[in-house]
């Protein structure tokens, strides 16, 4: 992983870190935050590898272009072409090769299997307002679903249960998950008397129960738990 597939991605994705100018700005007083108490723990910080175009968020802070990176605008999109995404990489490769293409705006609502082992696929065609515009059936002799954790897991649990793909086994729909970034801070040397009683691997196992607690019940009100468990 590290010297040969790392490496690979690094120069696809011309991979760098933070540069120093930038990170004094204001939009990385987080980041100052973060090294420093990282620091004050004892903890020497490093800049990760990242996917920007730091020339686009140059402009950026002198106003030469729509404020985007700047301002939040990162995991959940970018908006003036700072980040360098995979539209600007894997996907437009793929569609030079000749072998590819992309059709945007189309949702899988089904797969199925037709008697000669035809995979079936229905798709919807929808405007960028979610009105459906089109909706036709495509036909292949293989298949390869990426549509995520959650979507392709969706897919196929849907085609088992519908019995368009009754040879699905029961294993069709455990073990998915989102992925989302957690974080867990104990700060040690601050533990009350909660700490004294309670053995570690006890405060361990109740956190991770704390962190599976249902989506709806809100990461703060989870890390107050926490907090309260350990009373920092
Ligand atoms: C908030 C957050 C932060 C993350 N940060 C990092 C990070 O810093 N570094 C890192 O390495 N990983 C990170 N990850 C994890 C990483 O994003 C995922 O592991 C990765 O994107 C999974 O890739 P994928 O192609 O399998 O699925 P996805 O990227 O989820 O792609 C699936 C695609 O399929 C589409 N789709 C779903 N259902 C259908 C359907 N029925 N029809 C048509 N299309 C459909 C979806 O719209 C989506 O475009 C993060 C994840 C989250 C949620």
């Amino acid at each position: 992983m590290r010297d040969t597939f790392y490496p690979r991605v690094k120069k696809m994705l011309d991979l760098s870190h933070l540069p120093d100018n930038l990170y004094k700005q204001s939009a990385w007083g987080h980041s100052r935050v973060w090294d420093k108490q990282a620091r004050a723990a004892g903890y020497t910080p490093e800049a990760i590898d990242g996917i920007w175009n730091w020339d686009v968020v140059r402009k950026e802070s002198r106003f030469w272009n729509r404020r985007s990176a700047t301002v939040g605008e990162s995991n959940h999109g970018n908006a003036n072409g700072a980040k360098f995404d995979v539209t600007q990489n894997y996907l437009k490769y793929a569609e030079e090769s000749g072998f590819t293409k992309v059709y945007s705006g189309t949702q899988v609502k089904g797969i199925s299997q037709d008697a000669n082992g035809i995979y079936l696929v229905e798709v919807e065609q929808m405007d960028p307002m979610g009105e459906i515009l089109d909706k036709y059936t495509s036909s292949c002799g293989r298949l390869f679903m990426a549509a995520g954790s959650i979507g392709t897991t969706e897919l196929l649990l849907r085609a088992r249960e519908r019995g368009d793909l009754p040879k699905l086994n029961e294993h069709v729909g455990e073990g998915w998950g989102t992925n989302g970034d957690a974080a867990l801070f104990v700060r040690l040397h601050h533990l009350g008397a909660l700490h004294r009683q309670l053995y570690p691997p006890v405060k361990f196992i109740m956190c991770l129960l704390i962190c599976r607690l249902p989506c709806k019940i809100g990461t703060p009100f989870k890390c107050l738990l926490i907090r309260k468990l350990f009373l920092i």
